[in-house]
């Protein structure tokens, strides 16, 4: 699961770009329709990975991407361009992109390099244990005790996000933002019904649940 901005303007291409991604790979990809709109979401919240259109209205995506890094941000950039002269993508490279994508391109494609792009940053893991649990990111798969879990995506996420922040406490506003949108309407009571379902799923009957509750700060997921 990694947390992606796409910036696109055409909203139909955007729209099916998210819906590939959050359901190919379980990201959580959040959209900015021009180049201030971009610039706007990256000073106020942080992205795994920025997936940047090169000609948007307002600043286009040249101007982004160098504004970006000249700003200390560092999370890869794929460049989408149309444009398919060696010049664009030699500039594009030169403003801080990582690796570009010239339209119209597969889907699948674009979720390969994507991958590609986090494998290389490091994140995410592919494998998270905690006592009996094991999480497998490739394939999105979850077992206890060898038998597998069978976890709805959000719940899926929710689980992923904790192993990896195992024996740490997260902060139900952190998982909020994480997992549903920085700008999400949703409320901790969607965390907490989703926790509870998730703990129904994990736990081993008869046993206190892996993922505790600490009060007034948020929830704590104990690998031992
Ligand atoms: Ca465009």
């Amino acid at each position: 699961m990694a947390k992606i901005l796409l910036v696109e303007d055409e909203a139909d291409l955007a729209g099916v770009v998210k819906n590939w991604l959050e359901e190919e790979d379980l990201n959580l990809v959040e959209l900015a329709k021009d180049g201030i709109d971009a610039l706007s979401m990256l000073s106020k919240h942080s992205y795994d990975l920025i997936i940047l259109d090169l000609m948007l209205p307002n600043l286009d995506g040249m101007y982004v991407c160098e504004h970006y890094r000249k700003n200390g941000g560092s999370a890869p950039i794929l460049m989408l361009t149309a444009k398919t002269s060696l010049a664009s993508k030699e500039a594009g490279l030169d403003a801080g992109a990582d690796d570009y994508l010239t339209k119209p391109f597969q889907l699948r494609e674009l979720s390969a390099r994507v991958r590609a792009l986090l494998r290389r940053q490091g994140t995410p893991r592919p494998e998270f244990v905690a006592g009996d649990l094991i999480l497998d990111r490739n394939s999105c798969t979850v077992k206890k005790a060898g038998a597998q879990i069978h976890l709805r995506p959000k719940e899926f996420m929710l689980l992923e996000y904790l192993m990896r922040h195992s024996n740490a406490v997260v902060n139900l506003d952190v998982l909020i933002d994480q997992i549903w949108g920085s700008d999400s309407s949703v409320t901790a009571e969607t965390v907490r019904t989703n926790i509870k379902t998730l703990r129904k799923k994990i736990d081993s009957p008869g046993q206190t649940s892996i993922i505790k509750n600490i009060y007034g700060m948020g929830y704590k997921l104990e690998a031992t």
